[in-house]
């Protein structure tokens, strides 16, 4: 008897005592991923990465909105979101205690407002990536404020850009013709 009471206290506690105090899990552990809409610029990058498609986007053209999604019962905790996105605005956290009443409860949203095109109006980007497309050019072109030019082909759809370098080599080929009946 003696002996066992001596390995007893010698193996400690061999079980947790979960759920009744909270579980450690090791600092590696891939957990529920956080979505911090602050932070993201909805430009899409974890929607591709996402391997079972739990994080999707959707766009209203006509509310001038794009909606960021991700359904939990869907992800297989991989973090290849987390690897992807340019912001932070998403990372695995040690939250493993998903069980929920309703499966609506999975679900988790958030609605970015889209910037209209400078030339024909129409909704196309998120404004916040127009906005940090905007910071990455100022900080790599080293300068404080962005060219004009550099603004309009921001704040321009690539439909009207498409047709502005159309016309553009259109005028060009003109300019030749008539350079070469002189
Ligand atoms: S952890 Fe993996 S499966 Fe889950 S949302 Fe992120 S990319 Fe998708
Ligand atoms: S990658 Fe990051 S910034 Fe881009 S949509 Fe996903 S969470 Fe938002």
């Amino acid at each position: 008897m003696l002996k066992l009471l001596k390995e007893i206290f010698r193996t400690g506690e061999a079980t947790v005592k979960y759920p009744f105090a909270p579980l450690e899990v090791s600092k590696d552990f891939r957990g529920k991923p956080e979505h911090e809409a602050e932070k993201c610029i909805a430009c899409a990058a974890c929607t591709i990465a996402c391997p079972p498609n739990a994080i999707q986007m959707e766009t209203d053209i006509e509310a001038g909105t794009r909606t960021w999604s991700i359904n939990y019962g869907r992800c297989v905790f991989c973090g290849r979101c987390e690897e992807s996105c340019p912001t932070g605005a998403i990372y695995l956290t040690p939250d493993f205690e998903l069980a929920v009443g309703s499966k609506a409860d999975l679900m988790r949203r958030a609605v970015f407002t889209l910037a209209q095109c400078e030339v024909c109006g129409k909704p196309f980007a998120p404004a916040k990536e127009i906005a940090y497309a905007g910071a990455l050019l100022a900080q790599a072109s080293e300068a404080e404020e962005l060219t004009d030019r550099q603004r309009t082909l921001l704040a321009t759809c690539p439909e009207c850009k498409r047709r502005a370098d159309l016309q553009k080599l259109a005028d060009m080929a003109i300019a030749r013709q008539m350079e070469t009946r002189k």
